[in-house]
């Protein structure tokens, strides 16, 4: 066999299975509309928290950055590439999450992986709850260190397993919020144990800076009690890239030994601009948040009224328990029908027998857009036998 029939025999056991991957192409945007094969989509799965992404001041400020620095940075930071720009994005970073130091990654994913794998080594501990994201994961790979998975959110099972394993250095990582289930970390435990083992804390924002407030240490109260937030720029805030907070040693240990940062072109002037306005737009209109919120908790109560099986959580992430996969494919086609974007979540994302429908709520959703979405969940639950037949709609 060689290597080409190996890789298309591959691609033939995906599509068996059905789980080959597609993308959908959006055709044009308007808030939460989109256009995806010529069809009108009301979309309950982005990221774009906050509707930043389309804000007119991010534009703005895209616009005038790149206008007077041009498209591209040009170069890594530590050679051509450190605008000023981007020491000003840091500087508000590190005050939005009251910490020392804050450093710009070219994506999320990149500072989890530049983080761990720059932090940790041979012959360290890295304590990782077993829900946590790819790349904290391929960062743990990357870094060689004894990687210990934890259960998730257990707390009981962390600490037995931090009595059990040690290091010459041992850090306790997990998402802030959940980006699958919408639940958030237990920090006053983990710090509670980072303290009594001697361990650094890691916890990664993507879900919660500017989501839950500031992010998770900020919700907790527990501010100085994480060594090492990271963050990406590319859901609430709107644009993309990301970043690592914290004390000044660690940021200047980063910017020395990580290599994601040392050796990547900076972000473009127009993403750094347009990122800074929304760190000022989040400190000068809290109300973004709060509208995300409310509409969050108004979808989870709603959908428990009816009588769906939700995840726990206050978070704009709001799982809705299925049960079998095909239901759940079945559901999100028919969710699709109606004119709603809110993908099945499957096996091998969560175990067999939860798939589930995951819906993100934005600030920016309209009652309307939200009552269709509700209604829509209450035909093909009672069509699909999730909920009995004779539970009640939204709008009568
Ligand atoms: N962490 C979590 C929990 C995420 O959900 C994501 C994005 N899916 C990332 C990190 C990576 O962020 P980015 O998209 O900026 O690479």
């Amino acid at each position: 066999m060689n290597s080409y029939h190996f890789y298309h025999n591959e691609l033939q056991r995906l599509r068996d299975h059905h789980i080959y991957r597609e993308m959908r192409t959006i055709e044009s945007l308007d808030g939460a509309v989109t256009v995806i094969d010529g069809k009108e989509i009301i979309q309950f799965a982005s990221n774009n928290y906050l509707g930043f992404a389309t804000h007119p001041r991010l534009i703005a400020a895209s616009i005038a950055a790149t206008r007077d620095f041009g498209t591209g940075s040009g170069g890594s930071r530590l050679i051509t590439g450190n605008f000023r720009l981007h020491e000003q994005l840091e500087k508000k970073i590190a005050t939005f999450k009251g910490t020392e130091k804050a450093l710009l990654f070219s994506s999320g994913y990149l500072a989890n992986v530049g983080a761990v794998s720059a932090l940790l080594d041979e012959g360290d501990v890295i304590f990782s709850d077993e829900l946590n994201h790819a790349s904290i994961i391929d960062g743990c790979r990357l870094s060689k260190a004894k990687t210990v998975i934890y259960k998730h959110l257990q707390t009981n099972d962390l600490e037995e397993k931090m009595r059990k394993f040690s290091g010459r250095k041992k850090l306790i990582v997990t998402d802030g919020v959940f980006s699958m289930d919408g639940d958030i970390a237990p920090l006053p435990e983990i710090t509670r144990l980072a303290k009594k083992y001697d361990a650094m804390v890691m916890v990664d924002d993507a879900h919660a800076t500017g989501v839950i407030g500031k992010g998770t240490a900020e919700y907790y109260g527990l501010e100085n009690k994480v060594d090492l937030t990271i963050g990406t720029l590319s859901k609430a805030i709107g644009t993309e890239g990301g970043f690592a907070a914290g004390s000044e040693t660690l940021i200047d240990y980063l910017k020395n030994k990580s290599r994601p940062f040392i050796f990547q072109t900076s972000l473009s002037p127009g993403v750094i601009a347009a990122a800074s306005e929304a760190f000022r737009l989040l400190e000068e209109e809290p109300h973004h948040v709060k509208k995300l919120l409310n509409n969050a908790a108004f979808v989870r109560n709603e959908l428990v009224r009816m009588g769906f099986k939700v995840i726990e959580g206050n978070t704009p992430i709001v799982a809705v328990l299925i049960g079998e996969e095909e239901k759940a494919l079945l559901f999100a086609e028919k969710l699709y029908e109606c004119g709603i974007y809110a993908p099945a979540i499957r096996t091998p994302t969560v175990p067999k027998g939860k798939s589930r429908i995951r819906i993100t709520l934005m600030a920016t959703h309209q009652q309307e857009q939200i009552d269709h979405l509700l209604n829509a969940f209450l035909h093909a639950g009672k069509e699909l036998g999730v909920l009995p037949s004779f539970a009640s709609s939204l709008t009568g």
